[in-house]
C-alpha cells in the first residue's frame, strides 16, 4: 500500500511488568459518573443519564513522562479517573459479558481547559476544545485484569503538590464500570484497545506550571505527574 506521507504510528500504552504494549483504538469518557462531582459541576445527579464523549487516541500520553501546560487556558483541571482497557470487542454486550471485556486497568488524568469547556457549555456547544488537546489524556501503565481481579471499590484520589485535592471511592460510581461498558456497547461498537475513563470524584481543581500531582487507585497502582511550563 502507497501512502501520500507515512502514516502516524499507531498510539499504545504499556503493560504493567510486560514488554507487551496495548495498541489503542478509541478513548471513551463518561462526563459525570460520581454524585458528588456532579453536584459541584451545578448538575442534579439524579436526573442525568451516563453521558459520554471521547478524546483522540493520540491525545494518550504516558503519565511518567509529565506534560506540558496546554495553550488558550488559563484553568487547567485535573480529573483523576480509573481507565478501563478493553481486550475484547463488542455491541450490545450485558453486563456479565461486559466484565469478561475488561483487559485491565490503569490510572489517568481527564486534563481539562475549564474555561474553554464551561464556554462551550454555556452556548450548547460541543467540548472538543476542552477535553481533546495534545497530552490532554496521561495514563499508567495499564494493570492486567488477571492481577487486579475486577474492580468495584478502591480508593482514588489525587494530590498536589502534597495537598490532597480529590479522595473517593470506586465504589461511588453512579454507573459501575460493566454498566458503562454496556451502556457504551449499545451507542458504539467496541474494539479491543478502547479506553475508558469512568468518571471523576469530586475535588476538582485548577493546576499550574510546575505542579507536581500524585495520586492513586487502591489495587491499581500510583503515580506522579509534573506539569512542565
Ligand atoms: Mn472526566
Amino acid at each position: 500500500m502507497q501512502f501520500v506521507f507515512d502514516p502516524p504510528q499507531p498510539t499504545s500504552v504499556a503493560v504493567a511488568d510486560s514488554e507487551q504494549r496495548l495498541p489503542l483504538h478509541r478513548v471513551y469518557c463518561v462526563a459525570k459518573n460520581y454524585a458528588a462531582h456532579a453536584r459541584e459541576m451545578g448538575d442534579d445527579p439524579e436526573r442525568i443519564p451516563p453521558a459520554f464523549f471521547l478524546k483522540p487516541a493520540d491525545t494518550v500520553v504516558a503519565i511518567e513522562g509529565g506534560v506540558v501546560y496546554p495553550p488558550a487556558t488559563s484553568n487547567l483541571h485535573h480529573e483523576v479517573e480509573l481507565v478501563v482497557a478493553l481486550g475484547a470487542g463488542g455491541r450490545n454486550v450485558g453486563v456479565d459479558a461486559a466484565r469478561q471485556m475488561v483487559f485491565g486497568y490503569a490510572v489517568g488524568i481527564d486534563l481539562t481547559r475549564r474555561d474553554l469547556q464551561q464556554e462551550a457549555r454555556a452556548v450548547g456547544g460541543p467540548w472538543d476544545s476542552g477535553k481533546s488537546f495534545e497530552q490532554a489524556a496521561p495514563v499508567s501503565a495499564v494493570y492486567p485484569r488477571e492481577r487486579t481481579g475486577y474492580l468495584e471499590a478502591g480508593r482514588i484520589w489525587l494530590e498536589v503538590n502534597g495537598q490532597i485535592r480529590q479522595d473517593g471511592d470506586i465504589s461511588a460510581m453512579i454507573w459501575n464500570t460493566a454498566e458503562v461498558i454496556s451502556r457504551l456497547s449499545e451507542l458504539f461498537e467496541l474494539k479491543p484497545g478502547d479506553l475508558i475513563f469512568t468518571g471523576t470524584p469530586e475535588g476538582v481543581g485548577a493546576i499550574v506550571p510546575g505542579d507536581h500531582l500524585r495520586g492513586g487507585i487502591d489495587g491499581v497502582g500510583e503515580f506522579s505527574l509534573h506539569i512542565r511550563g
